[in-house]
């Protein structure tokens, strides 16, 4: 069904993961899709799939965010839905978090949301209707060890996206947030390299605590499936929420 027909879309950290089924669903569903992040050869692939615009763009660099919104307003005439996906994650004991870490996670989970939300707002206020998506974690809704970085960056975003949903309830725009537990991508495939590079555990044991309730990872599409409705009509209703994916993980 072409619940996005006439929309366009803004996909950050959409050239693998949770962004590229984003971008996929999306695509589906009848969107223009704009696929933002720093390697060329795959947004230019994951745009090739959906028909879409490619856009170089590092989440980090305020002027370059400004510009990527801009470009997708020129090109596609409009932003409708803006998905803040990009991100990373690292994991240190708290004592060896140093400095650069802390705040590289930071900029990338939520400066630069922050720097495209303000970004795209204008325009969407002109329209009086957008959608406005941050890509948090279960990691926005409780602690876990090892990732105070993470997790300060992923509350933040949250905080940022409530706000906003309060600020802008009456001008028809919603901000919401998706949590997912841990989802099938490469960047947790990475997290299992550095539990066995650091625990000397196999990989089939390095994996069991990532597991749901559910006993197994989130799939990228599960994630996509409730973007796409917090981005379409039948989602209108729902703002300043934070949706779990994890299976049962946390139940509030
Ligand atoms: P991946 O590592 O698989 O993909 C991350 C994407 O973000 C890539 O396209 C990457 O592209 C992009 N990205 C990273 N840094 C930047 C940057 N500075 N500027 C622009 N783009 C950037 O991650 P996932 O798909 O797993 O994760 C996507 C989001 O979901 C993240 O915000 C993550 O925190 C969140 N999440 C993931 C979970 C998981 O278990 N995987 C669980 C809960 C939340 P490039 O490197 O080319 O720039």
């Amino acid at each position: 069904m072409e619940t996005l027909k006439g929309q366009t879309a803004l996909v950050t950290g959409g050239g693998r993961g949770i962004g590229r089924s984003v971008a996929l669903a999306f695509a589906r569903a009848g969107a223009q899709v704009a696929v933002a992040a720093r390697t060329q050869t795959e947004i230019a692939a994951v745009a090739g799939e959906c028909g879409g615009l490619a856009v170089q763009l590092d989440v980090t660099d305020e002027n370059g965010c400004a510009e990527a919104v801009g470009r997708v307003e020129r090109e596609f005439g409009r932003l409708d839905i803006l998905v803040n996906n990009a991100g990373v994650a690292t994991s240190h004991k708290f004592t060896e978090l140093d400095t650069a870490s802390w705040r590289r996670t930071l900029a990338v989970d939520l400066e630069g949301p922050f720097f495209l939300t303000r970004a795209a707002v204008p325009g969407m206020l002109q329209r009086g209707s957008g959608a406005v998506i941050a890509i948090a974690s279960v990691a926005s809704r409780t602690g876990a060890p090892y990732i105070a970085a993470y997790t300060a960056a992923k509350h933040g975003l949250l905080g940022l996206m409530r706000s906003l949903a309060a600020e802008y309830a009456a001008r028809g725009l919603t901000f919401n947030c998706v949590c997912p537990g841990y989802v099938d991508t490469p960047m947790t495939q990475m997290t299992l390299d550095t539990i066995v590079a650091k625990t000397g555990r196999s990989r089939e044991e390095a994996l069991k605590p990532l597991l749901t309730p559910q006993r197994r990872l989130v799939k990228p599409e599960e994630v996509a499936a409730v973007c796409l409705l917090l981005a379409s009509e039948a989602g209108r209703g729902i703002n300043g929420q934070a949706i779990n994916v994890d299976g049962g993980l946390v139940q509030s």
